[in-house]
């Protein structure tokens, strides 16, 4: 099977020009646009475009973000290897399709995980090991944090999927780890997630992962929702000193 390498693509592409496709005033570095993705009157979506940041993107209003890629993808509303392909004609990347190497014929282990094309389902509450690990995690109304934080299911059911911008998250329902769907190695970027519906709030609170995100959706009061901005480092434990890092330098 042949694919283009997301890594190339973006080697060959700086953030800046493909952000100009859509916003032709738009700067290398911070900038503050329209968002496409909802109905938008003041701009309301942050676009770093900073080289080699990837063009992180993020609405402040509907948490819509991700990468220029996802970007793309979210605008078109087309799979990922059809955004690989269009971003490669439209800017002339001339990226050349690889052959993926197979080292012999066993399946490496996490290779399951890794898909070109995630089969999303909605998330069954009658299955038993779902229900057991929402309730593994105090989860008391798993329905409704379900379509807060549009969560899904996938790998025949066995697995989690979280909604990271436009990418996916995988966590499997017997905790057997986490995986992304694709570059599982990307950097590490602070995701933010609206606890309520938009308000203007200021306080970020930096969460660690997401079962405790959950936990806080669940348990904290209205008042304290709409007064926080919940911050999560997507990559565990150990990278939450470098969010905390990232969003003081940010900051200033
Ligand atoms: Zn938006």
């Amino acid at each position: 099977m042949s694919y283009l390498s997301i890594k190339e693509l973006f080697n060959k592409l700086k953030p800046v020009d493909f952000y100009k496709y859509y916003y032709p005033d738009i700067k290398e570095g911070q900038n503050l646009v329209n968002c496409p993705f909802h109905d938008d009157k003041h701009p309301s979506m942050s676009i770093k475009t900073t080289p080699g940041n990837k063009g992180i993107f993020y609405c402040h209003a509907c948490s819509a973000g991700g990468r220029f890629i996802d970007f793309y993808q979210k605008k078109h509303n087309v799979d990922f290897k059809t955004t690989l392909k269009e971003i490669n004609e439209k800017f002339n990347l001339n990226l050349k399709p690889q052959e993926r190497k197979r080292k012999g014929k066993e399946k490496k282990e996490g290779e399951e995980w890794k898909v070109e094309s995630l089969r999303l389902n909605p998330i069954d509450l009658n299955s038993e090991i779902i229900k057991k690990y929402f309730e593994s995690k105090n989860i008391p109304k798993p329905q409704e944090l379900i379509e807060y934080f549009d969560l899904k299911c996938c790998k025949n059911n066995k697995a989690l999927a979280i909604s990271v911008g436009n990418r996916w998250k995988l966590k499997a329902f017997d905790d057997r780890g986490d995986r992304w769907d694709i570059d599982s190695d990307a950097e590490i970027e602070p995701i933010y997630y609206s606890l309520s519906p938009y308000t203007g709030q200021k306080n970020l609170l930096v969460i660690e992962g997401f079962s405790n995100l959950f936990s806080l959706w669940c348990y904290a009061d209205e008042k304290f929702k709409k007064d926080f901005f919940a911050v999560t480092s997507v990559h565990g434990v150990t990278s939450t000193p470098n969010v905390i890092e990232k969003l003081i330098k940010e900051d200033k």
